[in-house]
């Protein structure tokens, strides 16, 4: 029998502690607060809080707008945008999408790598419009990525980007649940968000007929402000009422065909409710597409580093938004990057950059 007191003085001890404390630091150092859900919130870090950044545009090849899923476009994103969150679309069905072109999945992939060497969240977004016709494929993916990348807290799995208008009950909630079935037994704990009918607007019609028996699953709300107004907002109240999490993986400040002008006093009033129920959101989206949705001009630069001019007038209210976001997680929960940037060097970096 050893006598506990030697142990705890030996060297070897001693050592054992400063590895401890060396794989604590590295391992807290790269990690943001995992993601939960209780009752109506999407937890940070275990309390209330919440998200923001922008969505890349479809991944598919040939597309044009594949070239933005780059490491340097993603660290853009969080050291400019002050982004939280950065959602990788990876087109499934459409032509050049994943079902037939592999390549979409290193898209994915990169994005995500990047998102985690840069202390984001991240969305693997199954960006389809018929995911339910193809429910084996996203079976064998979301295996793959729960394997790849279950163990960080980073990862949001997003299994159904906007379904059209097919039921609930008969379609979309036993395409989740097989889905999800999948991806708990890999992966128990990371958020799900799970696409509802009539382009992930009829979450009051989810909130009525819930997914039970899993931990940690929110719903997808999609709104673009030159469209959707207090009508929809309604629908979200509805559904927050019933109790069920939202979470915007997509929004737009213009029209939902993706075109038009900044609608600045209906984004204003989508903000201010976001804010007020800590939703977490993404912008759609970074692209060049000649759109009003696009944040960036035609031409743009891949890798990032845009000028003022290299900002549609989406792209400039999107940013701004964004960096403006109230960093509820910070200030109720700090993630325990800053508590260990705190502690290992000083005072964190501008949580408190807008004042609130
Ligand atoms: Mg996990």
């Amino acid at each position: 029998m050893i006598h506990a007191q030697s142990v705890f003085r030996g060297p070897a001890f001693r050592g054992m502690l400063a590895i401890g404390a060396w794989m604590a630091l590295c391992t807290v150092a790269q990690a943001v607060s995992p993601l939960s859900t209780r009752g109506n919130q999407v937890l940070v870090g275990g309390e209330p809080g919440s998200v923001a950044g922008a969505s890349l545009f479809w991944s598919n090849s040939g597309w044009g707008q594949e070239r933005f899923y780059n490491a340097q476009a993603v660290a853009w994103l969080k050291a400019d945008w002050k982004a939280g969150l950065v959602r990788a679309a990876m087109g499934v069905d459409a032509a050049g999408g994943y079902l037939a072109d592999a390549t979409n999945r290193q898209r994915v992939v990169t994005v995500v790598e990047a998102a985690i060497a840069n202390d984001m969240y991240v969305i693997i977004d199954w960006h389809s419009h018929h995911a339910e016709r193809h429910r084996d494929q996203a079976v064998a993916f979301f295996q793959d990525m729960a394997r790849t990348y279950g163990r960080h807290d980073n990862v949001i799995y997003e299994i159904y980007n906007e379904p059209l208008e097919v039921s609930w009950h008969d379609t979309l909630k036993p395409y989740a649940e097989a889905v999800i079935a999948a991806i708990r037994a890999i992966d128990p704990d990371n958020l799900i968000v799970v696409g509802t009918p009539h382009w992930s607007q009829d979450v009051d019609v989810a909130a009525a007929d819930p997914i039970t028996g899993y931990a940690n699953i929110a719903y997808s709300l999609h709104f673009y402000a030159g469209t959707h107004g207090q009508p929809l907002r309604d629908k979200a109240q509805a559904a927050l009422d019933k109790g069920l999490p939202l979470f915007v993986t997509e929004w737009g400040a213009v029209n939902a065909d993706g075109d038009g002008a900044v609608a600045e006093r209906e984004t204003a009033a989508w903000i201010a409710f976001l804010k007020a129920h800590r939703i977490s959101a993404a912008n759609w989206s970074i692209s060049d597409k000649a759109e009003g949705a696009a944040a960036l001009v035609p031409g743009a630069r891949a890798t990032g580093g845009w000028s003022a001019a290299e900002l549609t007038a989406s792209g400039a209210r999107a940013r701004a938004i964004v960096r403006d976001w109230s960093d509820a997680h910070e200030s109720h929960g700090p993630t325990r990057r800053w508590r260990t940037s705190a502690i290992a060097a000083g005072p964190a970096p501008s949580i408190a950059r807008d004042g609130r």
